[in-house]
Protein backbone atom coordinates (compact mmCIF):
# COMPACT_ATOMS: atom_id res chain seq x y z
CA UNK A 1 0.00 0.00 0.00
CA UNK A 2 1.44 3.51 -1.18
CA UNK A 3 1.84 6.09 1.64
CA UNK A 4 0.87 9.57 0.59
CA UNK A 5 2.55 12.72 2.04
CA UNK A 6 0.59 15.73 1.39
CA UNK A 7 2.42 19.05 1.07
CA UNK A 8 0.33 22.17 1.63
CA UNK A 9 1.34 25.80 1.85
CA UNK A 10 0.57 28.08 4.03
CA UNK A 11 1.49 31.98 4.18
CA UNK A 12 2.37 32.82 0.91
CA UNK A 13 3.91 31.07 -2.33
CA UNK A 14 7.33 31.23 -3.12
CA UNK A 15 9.22 29.78 -0.42
CA UNK A 16 9.74 26.59 -1.69
CA UNK A 17 7.04 24.35 -1.46
CA UNK A 18 8.47 22.28 -4.59
CA UNK A 19 12.13 21.79 -3.27
CA UNK A 20 10.60 20.43 0.06
CA UNK A 21 8.53 18.16 -1.31
CA UNK A 22 11.32 17.17 -3.77
CA UNK A 23 13.88 17.09 -1.09
CA UNK A 24 11.49 15.09 1.46
CA UNK A 25 11.07 12.37 -1.72
CA UNK A 26 14.70 12.61 -2.17
CA UNK A 27 15.42 11.80 1.66
CA UNK A 28 12.67 8.86 1.39
CA UNK A 29 14.77 7.64 -1.59
CA UNK A 30 17.70 8.10 0.27
CA UNK A 31 16.86 5.37 2.71
CA UNK A 32 16.13 2.68 -0.01
CA UNK A 33 12.36 3.10 -0.55
CA UNK A 34 10.43 3.44 -3.78
CA UNK A 35 9.13 7.35 -3.79
CA UNK A 36 7.69 9.18 -6.69
CA UNK A 37 6.38 12.31 -5.90
CA UNK A 38 3.25 14.52 -7.66
CA UNK A 39 1.52 17.78 -8.12
CA UNK A 40 -1.93 19.46 -8.25
CA UNK A 41 -2.32 22.78 -9.51
CA UNK A 42 -5.15 24.26 -8.46
CA UNK A 43 -5.42 26.81 -12.21
CA UNK A 44 -8.32 25.83 -14.78
CA UNK A 45 -5.63 25.42 -17.83
CA UNK A 46 -5.87 22.09 -18.83
CA UNK A 47 -1.45 21.90 -18.39
CA UNK A 48 0.69 24.40 -18.17
CA UNK A 49 1.48 24.56 -22.09
CA UNK A 50 -0.83 27.82 -22.71
CA UNK A 51 0.83 29.87 -20.09
CA UNK A 52 3.39 32.79 -20.21
CA UNK A 53 6.20 32.08 -18.29
CA UNK A 54 6.29 35.14 -16.60
CA UNK A 55 3.30 34.67 -15.23
CA UNK A 56 4.06 30.94 -14.03
CA UNK A 57 7.53 30.16 -14.27
CA UNK A 58 8.61 27.51 -16.83
CA UNK A 59 6.78 25.17 -18.49
CA UNK A 60 8.07 21.72 -17.66
CA UNK A 61 7.95 18.82 -19.90
CA UNK A 62 7.93 15.24 -18.96
CA UNK A 63 9.58 12.49 -21.04
CA UNK A 64 5.98 11.30 -21.97
CA UNK A 65 5.12 14.86 -23.72
CA UNK A 66 2.86 16.64 -20.78
CA UNK A 67 3.66 20.35 -20.15
CA UNK A 68 3.31 20.79 -17.18
CA UNK A 69 4.50 23.35 -13.96
CA UNK A 70 8.54 23.51 -12.97
CA UNK A 71 7.93 21.77 -10.04
CA UNK A 72 7.70 18.62 -11.67
CA UNK A 73 11.26 19.76 -13.09
CA UNK A 74 12.26 19.74 -9.36
CA UNK A 75 11.10 16.73 -8.41
CA UNK A 76 12.93 15.06 -11.20
CA UNK A 77 16.33 16.54 -10.36
CA UNK A 78 15.76 15.35 -6.55
CA UNK A 79 14.70 11.96 -7.23
CA UNK A 80 16.73 11.37 -10.29
CA UNK A 81 14.23 10.29 -12.02
CA UNK A 82 11.34 10.41 -14.70
CA UNK A 83 8.16 11.88 -13.64
CA UNK A 84 5.39 10.40 -15.72
CA UNK A 85 2.35 12.05 -16.87
CA UNK A 86 -0.54 10.99 -14.25
CA UNK A 87 1.66 12.87 -11.33
CA UNK A 88 0.30 15.86 -12.22
CA UNK A 89 -2.95 17.37 -12.63
CA UNK A 90 -4.59 20.88 -12.35
CA UNK A 91 -8.47 21.44 -11.70
CA UNK A 92 -8.91 22.04 -15.41
CA UNK A 93 -7.73 18.69 -16.05
CA UNK A 94 -9.98 17.16 -13.82
CA UNK A 95 -13.23 18.96 -14.23
CA UNK A 96 -12.84 18.13 -18.12
CA UNK A 97 -12.26 14.47 -17.41
CA UNK A 98 -15.24 14.40 -15.54
CA UNK A 99 -17.27 16.59 -17.38
CA UNK A 100 -16.27 14.63 -20.52
CA UNK A 101 -17.05 11.37 -18.46
CA UNK A 102 -20.71 12.89 -17.82
CA UNK A 103 -21.34 13.10 -21.73
CA UNK A 104 -20.24 9.69 -22.28
CA UNK A 105 -22.97 8.78 -19.61
CA UNK A 106 -20.27 7.50 -17.10
CA UNK A 107 -22.08 8.29 -14.23
CA UNK A 108 -24.89 6.19 -14.84
CA UNK A 109 -27.71 8.49 -14.61
CA UNK A 110 -26.65 10.39 -11.50
CA UNK A 111 -26.40 13.98 -10.78
CA UNK A 112 -22.43 14.68 -11.26
CA UNK A 113 -22.04 17.00 -8.18
CA UNK A 114 -18.36 18.92 -7.47
CA UNK A 115 -18.65 17.34 -4.27
CA UNK A 116 -17.69 14.67 -3.76
CA UNK A 117 -16.89 13.73 -8.14
CA UNK A 118 -14.02 16.37 -8.10
CA UNK A 119 -12.39 15.17 -5.30
CA UNK A 120 -13.18 11.10 -6.05
CA UNK A 121 -11.55 12.19 -9.77
CA UNK A 122 -8.54 13.75 -7.62
CA UNK A 123 -8.76 11.08 -5.14
CA UNK A 124 -8.51 7.53 -8.02
CA UNK A 125 -5.79 9.93 -9.96
CA UNK A 126 -3.22 9.83 -7.47
CA UNK A 127 -3.80 5.97 -6.99
CA UNK A 128 -2.84 5.19 -10.48
CA UNK A 129 0.46 7.27 -10.26
CA UNK A 130 0.82 5.51 -6.99
CA UNK A 131 0.07 2.30 -8.53
CA UNK A 132 2.00 3.02 -11.90
CA UNK A 133 5.19 3.55 -9.88
CA UNK A 134 4.82 1.09 -7.34
CA UNK A 135 5.34 3.41 -5.18
CA UNK A 136 5.95 2.86 -1.21
CA UNK A 137 5.29 6.68 -0.82
CA UNK A 138 4.36 9.52 -2.99
CA UNK A 139 4.25 12.85 -1.77
CA UNK A 140 1.66 15.30 -3.53
CA UNK A 141 2.22 18.76 -3.94
CA UNK A 142 -0.95 20.77 -3.37
CA UNK A 143 -0.59 24.32 -5.50
CA UNK A 144 -1.54 27.35 -4.03
CA UNK A 145 -1.58 28.38 -0.28
CA UNK A 146 -4.18 26.81 2.35
CA UNK A 147 -7.05 29.19 2.92
CA UNK A 148 -7.87 30.18 -0.99
CA UNK A 149 -10.71 28.77 -2.47
CA UNK A 150 -9.17 27.90 -5.70
CA UNK A 151 -7.00 24.42 -3.97
CA UNK A 152 -9.92 23.66 -1.93
CA UNK A 153 -10.82 20.73 -3.40
CA UNK A 154 -7.77 19.22 -3.38
CA UNK A 155 -7.88 19.40 0.12
CA UNK A 156 -10.90 17.93 0.56
CA UNK A 157 -10.12 15.58 -1.70
CA UNK A 158 -6.79 14.62 0.60
CA UNK A 159 -8.90 14.91 3.68
CA UNK A 160 -11.71 11.99 2.57
CA UNK A 161 -8.19 9.89 1.69
CA UNK A 162 -6.76 10.44 5.05
CA UNK A 163 -10.42 9.79 6.69
CA UNK A 164 -10.37 6.23 4.47
CA UNK A 165 -7.08 4.98 5.20
CA UNK A 166 -6.01 6.97 8.44
CA UNK A 167 -2.56 5.12 8.60
CA UNK A 168 -1.89 6.00 4.80
CA UNK A 169 -1.95 9.36 4.51
CA UNK A 170 0.43 12.47 6.46
CA UNK A 171 -0.06 16.25 6.09
CA UNK A 172 3.53 18.78 5.95
CA UNK A 173 2.56 22.24 5.90
CA UNK A 174 5.52 24.47 4.57
CA UNK A 175 4.68 27.89 5.67
CA UNK A 176 6.52 30.70 6.33
CA UNK A 177 7.68 32.75 9.82
CA UNK A 178 8.97 36.37 8.64
CA UNK A 179 10.87 38.69 11.09
CA UNK A 180 9.66 42.45 9.89
CA UNK A 181 12.67 44.35 9.97
CA UNK A 182 11.37 47.17 12.63
CA UNK A 183 10.50 44.61 15.03
CA UNK A 184 13.65 41.49 14.62
CA UNK A 185 11.66 39.30 15.41
CA UNK A 186 10.44 35.86 13.97
CA UNK A 187 6.79 35.97 14.15
CA UNK A 188 4.93 32.56 14.35
CA UNK A 189 1.36 34.28 14.07
CA UNK A 190 1.23 34.06 10.07
CA UNK A 191 1.18 30.12 10.49
CA UNK A 192 -1.12 29.80 13.24
CA UNK A 193 -3.46 31.03 10.71
CA UNK A 194 -2.14 28.90 8.40
CA UNK A 195 -2.89 25.87 10.41
CA UNK A 196 -6.49 26.64 11.43
CA UNK A 197 -7.09 27.51 7.90
CA UNK A 198 -5.79 23.55 7.15
CA UNK A 199 -7.85 22.78 10.78
CA UNK A 200 -11.07 24.52 9.08
CA UNK A 201 -10.53 22.14 6.03
CA UNK A 202 -10.08 19.32 8.51
CA UNK A 203 -7.42 18.66 8.46
CA UNK A 204 -4.24 18.87 10.81
CA UNK A 205 -0.84 19.15 9.78
CA UNK A 206 1.66 16.30 10.91
CA UNK A 207 5.02 18.14 10.12
CA UNK A 208 5.12 21.99 9.83
CA UNK A 209 8.64 22.89 7.50
CA UNK A 210 9.12 26.20 9.47
CA UNK A 211 10.98 28.64 6.16
CA UNK A 212 12.60 31.51 6.83
CA UNK A 213 15.48 33.88 6.82
CA UNK A 214 17.35 32.33 9.51
CA UNK A 215 17.31 29.06 11.97
CA UNK A 216 14.36 28.98 14.14
CA UNK A 217 15.46 29.38 17.52
CA UNK A 218 13.53 26.73 20.63
CA UNK A 219 11.28 29.09 22.32
CA UNK A 220 9.54 29.84 19.03
CA UNK A 221 9.77 26.26 17.98
CA UNK A 222 7.63 25.65 21.27
CA UNK A 223 5.21 28.54 20.32
CA UNK A 224 4.42 27.03 17.29
CA UNK A 225 4.04 23.62 18.06
CA UNK A 226 1.89 24.04 21.62
CA UNK A 227 -0.32 26.85 19.36
CA UNK A 228 -0.32 24.56 16.46
CA UNK A 229 -1.25 21.12 17.94
CA UNK A 230 2.40 19.68 17.42
CA UNK A 231 5.03 18.48 19.33
CA UNK A 232 8.11 20.23 19.13
CA UNK A 233 10.41 17.49 17.10
CA UNK A 234 7.41 18.04 14.76
CA UNK A 235 8.21 21.32 13.80
CA UNK A 236 10.98 21.49 11.29
CA UNK A 237 13.26 24.51 10.85
CA UNK A 238 14.49 25.58 7.09
CA UNK A 239 16.60 28.23 6.92
CA UNK A 240 17.50 30.24 3.85
CA UNK A 241 19.91 28.16 1.73
CA UNK A 242 22.06 28.95 -0.47
CA UNK A 243 21.76 26.30 -2.86
CA UNK A 244 18.76 24.59 -2.86
CA UNK A 245 20.27 21.25 -2.94
CA UNK A 246 21.20 21.78 0.91
CA UNK A 247 17.51 20.94 1.72
CA UNK A 248 17.68 17.06 1.59
CA UNK A 249 20.55 17.09 3.51
CA UNK A 250 19.17 19.70 6.27
CA UNK A 251 15.99 17.81 6.80
CA UNK A 252 18.26 14.93 7.35
CA UNK A 253 20.17 16.88 10.11
CA UNK A 254 16.60 17.45 11.78
CA UNK A 255 15.91 13.50 11.09
CA UNK A 256 12.95 13.85 9.32
CA UNK A 257 12.89 11.01 6.99
CA UNK A 258 13.17 8.83 10.55
CA UNK A 259 10.35 10.83 11.88
CA UNK A 260 8.31 10.55 9.23
CA UNK A 261 8.84 6.44 9.38
CA UNK A 262 8.13 6.61 12.27
CA UNK A 263 4.93 8.00 12.40
CA UNK A 264 3.83 6.12 9.79
CA UNK A 265 5.28 2.95 11.74
CA UNK A 266 7.36 1.72 8.73
CA UNK A 267 10.63 0.16 9.76
CA UNK A 268 13.38 2.37 8.80
CA UNK A 269 15.79 1.24 6.76
CA UNK A 270 19.50 2.37 6.10
CA UNK A 271 19.82 5.64 4.91
CA UNK A 272 22.91 6.30 2.17
CA UNK A 273 23.07 10.29 2.01
CA UNK A 274 26.69 10.20 0.26
CA UNK A 275 26.13 10.88 -3.18
CA UNK A 276 23.66 13.35 -2.23
CA UNK A 277 26.62 15.03 0.63
CA UNK A 278 29.03 14.88 -1.82
CA UNK A 279 27.08 17.52 -4.38
CA UNK A 280 26.85 20.15 -1.52
CA UNK A 281 30.60 19.90 -0.60
CA UNK A 282 31.26 20.12 -4.28
CA UNK A 283 29.11 23.12 -4.66
CA UNK A 284 30.13 24.68 -1.57
CA UNK A 285 33.86 24.24 -2.65
CA UNK A 286 33.43 25.72 -6.18
CA UNK A 287 35.71 29.12 -5.93
CA UNK A 288 36.64 30.19 -9.10
CA UNK A 289 33.76 31.31 -11.56
CA UNK A 290 32.73 30.60 -15.12
CA UNK A 291 30.48 33.31 -16.39
CA UNK A 292 27.52 32.45 -18.58
CA UNK A 293 25.39 35.01 -20.23
CA UNK A 294 21.96 34.25 -20.81
CA UNK A 295 20.61 36.08 -23.60
CA UNK A 296 16.66 36.20 -23.65
CA UNK A 297 13.18 37.97 -23.55
CA UNK A 298 10.84 36.17 -20.11
CA UNK A 299 13.17 38.28 -17.46
CA UNK A 300 10.89 40.84 -16.38
CA UNK A 301 7.93 41.78 -14.35
CA UNK A 302 7.48 45.34 -12.91
CA UNK A 303 10.66 45.50 -10.74
CA UNK A 304 11.44 42.43 -10.44
CA UNK A 305 13.87 39.57 -12.37
CA UNK A 306 11.97 36.45 -12.54
CA UNK A 307 14.64 33.61 -13.19
CA UNK A 308 11.41 30.87 -12.91
CA UNK A 309 11.15 31.31 -16.56
CA UNK A 310 14.15 29.51 -17.34
CA UNK A 311 14.84 27.17 -14.43
CA UNK A 312 15.98 24.07 -15.78
CA UNK A 313 18.24 26.40 -18.50
CA UNK A 314 19.76 27.95 -14.82
CA UNK A 315 19.90 24.69 -13.15
CA UNK A 316 21.84 22.49 -15.94
CA UNK A 317 24.16 25.44 -16.12
CA UNK A 318 25.08 25.16 -12.92
CA UNK A 319 25.40 20.78 -12.89
CA UNK A 320 27.53 21.60 -16.06
CA UNK A 321 29.66 24.14 -14.04
CA UNK A 322 29.93 21.76 -10.63
CA UNK A 323 30.92 19.37 -12.59
CA UNK A 324 34.46 21.09 -13.95
CA UNK A 325 34.68 22.24 -10.28
CA UNK A 326 33.64 26.14 -11.00
CA UNK A 327 31.04 28.29 -9.42
CA UNK A 328 28.39 29.36 -11.97
CA UNK A 329 28.06 33.09 -12.97
CA UNK A 330 24.71 33.31 -14.24
CA UNK A 331 24.27 37.01 -16.06
CA UNK A 332 20.59 38.04 -17.68
CA UNK A 333 21.31 39.59 -20.79
CA UNK A 334 18.06 41.25 -21.99
CA UNK A 335 17.91 40.76 -25.85
CA UNK A 336 15.78 43.81 -26.48
CA UNK A 337 18.72 46.14 -25.21
CA UNK A 338 20.76 44.99 -27.75
CA UNK A 339 17.86 46.20 -30.56
CA UNK A 340 17.91 49.76 -29.48
CA UNK A 341 21.78 50.31 -28.65
CA UNK A 342 23.90 47.74 -30.81
CA UNK A 343 26.56 49.44 -29.15
CA UNK A 344 26.26 47.22 -26.13
CA UNK A 345 26.89 43.80 -27.54
CA UNK A 346 30.45 44.54 -26.44
CA UNK A 347 29.61 43.16 -23.28
CA UNK A 348 29.49 39.92 -24.62
CA UNK A 349 33.54 39.57 -24.88
CA UNK A 350 33.20 39.47 -21.07
CA UNK A 351 31.52 36.46 -20.93
CA UNK A 352 33.42 32.80 -20.92
CA UNK A 353 29.64 31.31 -23.22
CA UNK A 354 26.36 32.70 -24.48
CA UNK A 355 23.15 30.89 -23.85
CA UNK A 356 20.08 31.56 -26.17
CA UNK A 357 17.12 29.72 -24.21
CA UNK A 358 14.08 28.37 -25.57
CA UNK A 359 11.31 31.09 -26.37
CA UNK A 360 8.20 31.96 -29.04
CA UNK A 361 7.04 35.19 -31.01
CA UNK A 362 8.87 38.25 -32.03
CA UNK A 363 10.14 40.39 -28.86
CA UNK A 364 13.37 40.83 -28.85
CA UNK A 365 14.56 38.10 -31.96
CA UNK A 366 16.55 41.10 -33.68
CA UNK A 367 18.62 41.22 -30.53
CA UNK A 368 18.81 37.90 -30.18
CA UNK A 369 19.94 37.14 -33.90
CA UNK A 370 22.70 40.17 -33.57
CA UNK A 371 23.97 38.70 -30.34
CA UNK A 372 24.23 35.25 -31.93
CA UNK A 373 26.06 36.43 -35.24
CA UNK A 374 28.61 38.47 -32.59
CA UNK A 375 29.46 35.32 -30.54
CA UNK A 376 29.93 33.09 -34.09
CA UNK A 377 31.94 35.76 -35.35
CA UNK A 378 33.90 36.22 -32.50
CA UNK A 379 34.19 32.18 -31.49
CA UNK A 380 32.53 32.64 -28.18
CA UNK A 381 30.90 29.99 -26.74
CA UNK A 382 27.29 29.68 -27.58
CA UNK A 383 25.02 27.19 -27.00
CA UNK A 384 21.36 27.31 -28.51
CA UNK A 385 17.95 25.55 -27.12
CA UNK A 386 15.47 24.90 -28.97
CA UNK A 387 14.71 28.76 -30.43
CA UNK A 388 18.41 29.25 -29.49
CA UNK A 389 18.96 26.97 -32.57
CA UNK A 390 16.16 28.03 -34.79
CA UNK A 391 17.56 31.52 -34.42
CA UNK A 392 20.97 30.88 -35.29
CA UNK A 393 20.26 28.84 -38.49
CA UNK A 394 18.18 32.30 -38.97
CA UNK A 395 21.57 34.37 -38.18
CA UNK A 396 23.65 31.79 -40.32
CA UNK A 397 21.92 31.93 -43.16
CA UNK A 398 21.35 35.92 -42.88
CA UNK A 399 24.48 36.60 -42.74
CA UNK A 400 27.03 33.73 -44.11
CA UNK A 401 25.11 32.12 -46.86
CA UNK A 402 23.96 35.56 -47.70
CA UNK A 403 19.93 34.52 -47.58
CA UNK A 404 18.41 38.19 -47.53
CA UNK A 405 15.27 37.70 -45.58
CA UNK A 406 15.68 34.39 -43.81
CA UNK A 407 13.44 34.04 -41.01
CA UNK A 408 11.26 31.94 -39.38
CA UNK A 409 7.66 31.29 -40.62
CA UNK A 410 6.61 31.90 -36.98
CA UNK A 411 7.18 35.66 -37.07
CA UNK A 412 7.20 36.13 -40.76
CA UNK A 413 4.42 34.00 -42.54
CA UNK A 414 5.98 35.00 -46.26
CA UNK A 415 9.68 35.28 -45.12
CA UNK A 416 11.59 34.91 -48.57
CA UNK A 417 13.82 32.18 -47.09
CA UNK A 418 11.47 30.43 -44.68
CA UNK A 419 14.65 28.63 -42.92
CA UNK A 420 12.49 27.51 -40.00
CA UNK A 421 9.18 26.32 -41.07
CA UNK A 422 6.08 23.59 -39.84
CA UNK A 423 5.63 19.69 -40.59
CA UNK A 424 2.03 19.84 -42.59
CA UNK A 425 0.01 18.65 -39.48
CA UNK A 426 1.27 21.49 -37.47
CA UNK A 427 -0.15 23.96 -40.51
CA UNK A 428 -4.03 22.59 -39.31
CA UNK A 429 -3.28 22.97 -36.14
CA UNK A 430 -2.19 26.65 -36.44
CA UNK A 431 -5.12 27.53 -38.79
CA UNK A 432 -7.71 25.18 -36.71
CA UNK A 433 -6.07 27.50 -33.34
CA UNK A 434 -5.86 24.00 -31.90
CA UNK A 435 -2.87 25.47 -29.88
CA UNK A 436 -3.35 23.21 -26.54
CA UNK A 437 -0.69 20.28 -26.02
CA UNK A 438 -0.41 19.74 -29.84
CA UNK A 439 3.17 21.06 -30.09
CA UNK A 440 5.89 18.08 -30.65
CA UNK A 441 6.43 17.35 -27.43
CA UNK A 442 8.10 14.74 -25.08
CA UNK A 443 11.23 12.33 -26.10
CA UNK A 444 12.10 11.55 -29.29
CA UNK A 445 15.00 9.55 -30.63
CA UNK A 446 18.22 10.70 -31.96
CA UNK A 447 20.96 9.62 -34.41
CA UNK A 448 24.41 11.50 -33.67
CA UNK A 449 26.57 12.02 -37.05
CA UNK A 450 30.68 10.71 -36.40
CA UNK A 451 33.44 12.82 -35.56
CA UNK A 452 31.10 15.94 -34.12
CA UNK A 453 31.40 17.75 -30.79
CA UNK A 454 27.77 16.38 -30.39
CA UNK A 455 28.80 12.99 -30.53
CA UNK A 456 31.64 13.35 -28.60
CA UNK A 457 29.86 14.29 -25.97
CA UNK A 458 27.32 12.25 -25.33
CA UNK A 459 29.65 9.27 -26.37
CA UNK A 460 27.17 7.23 -28.35
CA UNK A 461 25.12 7.32 -31.26
CA UNK A 462 21.17 7.34 -30.32
CA UNK A 463 19.90 8.69 -27.77
CA UNK A 464 16.46 10.56 -26.80
CA UNK A 465 15.64 14.12 -25.59
CA UNK A 466 12.77 16.22 -24.79
CA UNK A 467 10.92 18.41 -27.58
CA UNK A 468 8.58 21.84 -27.06
CA UNK A 469 7.92 23.09 -29.96
CA UNK A 470 6.09 23.89 -33.08
CA UNK A 471 8.54 24.73 -35.69
CA UNK A 472 11.82 22.84 -37.22
CA UNK A 473 14.90 23.68 -39.44
CA UNK A 474 13.37 23.45 -43.17
CA UNK A 475 15.22 20.23 -44.97
CA UNK A 476 15.30 22.47 -47.58
CA UNK A 477 17.63 24.53 -46.34
CA UNK A 478 20.15 22.26 -44.68
CA UNK A 479 22.35 21.55 -47.92
CA UNK A 480 22.82 25.31 -48.27
CA UNK A 481 23.75 25.72 -44.49
CA UNK A 482 25.85 22.80 -44.12
CA UNK A 483 27.54 24.33 -47.53
CA UNK A 484 29.36 26.72 -45.13
CA UNK A 485 30.12 24.90 -42.28
CA UNK A 486 26.72 24.44 -40.29
CA UNK A 487 26.12 20.84 -40.51
CA UNK A 488 23.27 18.60 -39.06
CA UNK A 489 24.97 16.66 -36.53
CA UNK A 490 22.00 15.24 -34.85
CA UNK A 491 18.71 13.83 -36.99
CA UNK A 492 15.49 12.17 -35.85
CA UNK A 493 15.71 8.93 -37.93
CA UNK A 494 11.75 8.68 -38.24
CA UNK A 495 11.06 11.75 -39.54
CA UNK A 496 14.56 12.87 -40.61
CA UNK A 497 14.13 16.36 -38.69
CA UNK A 498 17.23 18.09 -37.86
CA UNK A 499 17.84 17.91 -34.56
CA UNK A 500 21.10 18.98 -33.24
CA UNK A 501 23.82 21.83 -36.05
CA UNK A 502 26.76 22.57 -34.94
CA UNK A 503 29.46 25.36 -36.73
CA UNK A 504 32.84 23.73 -38.13
CA UNK A 505 35.58 25.21 -36.87
CA UNK A 506 33.93 27.49 -34.26
CA UNK A 507 35.26 26.17 -30.92
CA UNK A 508 31.57 25.63 -29.66
CA UNK A 509 28.44 26.55 -31.46
CA UNK A 510 25.85 24.18 -31.22
CA UNK A 511 22.15 24.05 -31.14
CA UNK A 512 19.14 21.94 -30.06
CA UNK A 513 15.85 21.49 -30.77
CA UNK A 514 15.05 19.80 -28.01
CA UNK A 515 15.52 20.95 -24.70
CA UNK A 516 18.63 19.25 -23.09
CA UNK A 517 18.34 21.19 -20.29
CA UNK A 518 14.73 19.15 -18.83
CA UNK A 519 17.28 15.75 -18.47
CA UNK A 520 20.05 17.38 -16.14
CA UNK A 521 20.55 16.40 -12.99
CA UNK A 522 22.94 17.67 -9.92
CA UNK A 523 23.85 13.76 -10.22
CA UNK A 524 24.19 13.13 -13.67
CA UNK A 525 24.70 16.89 -15.84
CA UNK A 526 24.39 16.75 -18.87
CA UNK A 527 26.57 15.76 -21.43
CA UNK A 528 26.22 18.97 -23.20
CA UNK A 529 25.99 21.28 -20.84
CA UNK A 530 29.12 19.83 -19.97
CA UNK A 531 31.00 19.93 -22.85
CA UNK A 532 29.73 23.50 -22.97
CA UNK A 533 31.47 24.46 -19.73
CA UNK A 534 34.30 22.56 -21.03
CA UNK A 535 34.54 25.22 -23.97
CA UNK A 536 33.29 27.88 -21.66
CA UNK A 537 36.53 27.67 -19.49
CA UNK A 538 39.17 26.97 -22.36
CA UNK A 539 37.40 30.59 -23.76
CA UNK A 540 38.09 31.60 -20.62
CA UNK A 541 41.96 30.90 -20.79
CA UNK A 542 42.30 32.19 -24.18
CA UNK A 543 40.71 35.55 -23.34
CA UNK A 544 43.78 36.14 -20.08
N1 LIG B 1 8.98 29.07 -30.92
C1 LIG B 1 9.72 27.96 -31.43
C2 LIG B 1 8.81 26.83 -31.91
O1 LIG B 1 7.67 26.78 -31.57
C3 LIG B 1 10.72 27.45 -30.39
C4 LIG B 1 10.06 26.85 -29.21
C5 LIG B 1 10.97 26.71 -28.04
O2 LIG B 1 12.03 27.35 -27.96
N2 LIG B 1 10.60 25.89 -27.08
O3 LIG B 1 9.24 25.96 -32.62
Amino acid sequence: MTKYIFVCGGVMSGIGKGVSTASIARILASRGFRVTAGKIDPYLNVDAGTMNPVEHGECFVTEDGMECDQDIGNYERFLGADIPRENYMTSGSVYLSVIQRERNLGYDGKCVEIVPHIPLEVIARLDRAAKRARADFMIVEVGGTVGEYQNILFLEAARMMRLARPKEVMFVLVSYLPIPEKIGEMKTKPTQHAVRAMNAAGIQPDFIIARSRVPMDAPRKDKLALLCNLREPDIISAPDVDSIYEIPVNFEDENLSTKILKKFGVRPRRRDMRPWRTLVQRIRAARRPVRIGIVGKYFGSGNFTLTDSYISVLEALKHGAWFHNRRPELVWLDAEAYEKNPARLKELSSFDGIVVPGGFGSRGVEGIIKAIEYARRRKIPYFGLCYGLQLAAVEFARHACGLKGAHTLEIDPHAKHPIIATMQDQIVNIRERKLGGTMRLGAYACRLAPGTIARKAYGETNITERHRHRYEISNEYVPALERRGLVASGVNPERNLVEIMELKGHPFFLGTQFHPELKSRPLRPHPLFRAFIAAALKQQRRAR
